[in-house]
């Protein structure tokens, strides 16, 4: 054999595993990341789509919360995973933008760290308040806090957390003054903010909506395109003059660097097939959501011009993690 001829049977083996890998794949259980604690929207997303791919991967999914960080903790497990399709994760803004603008240190790219996959759907974001705290509606809410500099807090899904940067910017455009208090995760925030530990949250909305319907969270202002039809009587952000506030949330599905793409078209494919499901898209719709399904490459942008958007959010307000 010529030494060309060997080297290009060798280069053809050395890809042989890998094709091999992707046709069969997934030959076993598939891990899906939720970078925050069970009760929150990415873990509500996550458990509504998870079934659905289940049964078009012909494998289980199988969602596991790591938590804490504002979502990093459970990210960079998932930059750590090979990439073969068994580790996958959620996608949130949180860990693919806002995160990674505040935080220098958090150890990841956001760009190039993550294979991004599909954008599931984009969320509404709410302020909420637990109902003895002395405001129902924004007007009042904004006198109360003038009045009152640093007597309340808010609970956020974590530090870094789009809960957290959207809070901060909306104390810097408003001129009030609330302490923050991260948490695992929008679950465990609500938990304590229902119970009338912390008296504001800002969430997302899929999350915060069953408290606000049963009466238990009182709806201030809501970041979303226009008003939403569950909360008619809510402004949004841009109504009452904050518009750089009004920004969705997204959920979506990531694997780490270097999947290869026929197991990322297969995965989008999948996904896709699942949102067709109309109870899957009521059961998302009724929160207040918006179903995106889109390619990866949409996606890939769609996280880039997010992490803009935070990294000068951050610049602007100079905003910092102390
Ligand atoms: N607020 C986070 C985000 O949208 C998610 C919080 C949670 O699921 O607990 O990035």
């Amino acid at each position: 054999m010529s030494k060309k001829l060997i080297a290009s049977t060798l280069a053809t083996l050395a890809l042989l595993p890998a094709v091999a890998m992707a046709q069969a794949w997934p030959s076993k259980p598939v891990r899906l990341i939720v970078p925050f604690a069970p009760g929150g929207t990415t873990d509500i997303i996550a458990r509504i789509v998870g079934p659905g791919l289940g049964k078009e991967f012909g494998q289980q999914v199988i969602i596991e919360n790591k938590a804490g960080g504002g979502g990093s903790i459970g990210a960079l497990e998932l930059i750590k995973a090979p990439p073969d399709g068994y580790a996958l994760g959620m996608a949130t803004v949180s860990t693919t933008a806002a995160n990674p603008a505040i935080n220098t240190k958090i150890g990841y790219n956001p760009l190039t760290d993550f294979t991004p996959i599909i954008n599931i759907a984009a969320t509404p974001n709410v302020i909420a308040v637990h109902p003895s705290f002395p405001a129902k509606d924004y007007k009042t809410f904004i006198e109360v806090l003038k009045k009152n500099p640093g007597k309340y807090s808010y609970a956020s899904s974590g530090t870094g957390g789009i809960g957290h940067l959207q809070t901060e910017l909306f104390k810097n455009l408003s001129g009030t003054f609330i302490a923050h208090i991260p948490y695992r995760g929008a679950g465990p925030a609500l938990n304590d903010t229902v119970a009338g530990q912390v008296p504001i949250i800002f969430d997302n909305l899929p999350s915060a909506l069953p408290f606000i319907k049963d009466g238990r969270l009182v709806p201030i202002v809501v970041a979303a395109p226009q008003r939403l039809a569950a909360l008619p009587n809510v402004p949004t952000f841009k109504e009452v003059g904050l518009e750089p506030v009004n920004r969705m949330a997204y959920y979506g599905l990531l694997g780490p660097k270097g999947l290869p793409k026929d197991i990322v078209d297969k995965v989008n494919a999948s996904t896709r097939k699942v949102l067709e499901d109309p109870a899957v898209r009521k059961r998302i719709e009724d929160t207040g959501s918006l179903i995106i399904a889109n390619t990866p490459e949409q996606f890939a942008q769609q996280i880039a011009a997010e992490f803009n958007v935070y990294k000068d959010v951050v610049a602007k307000q100079k905003l910092t993690l102390d």
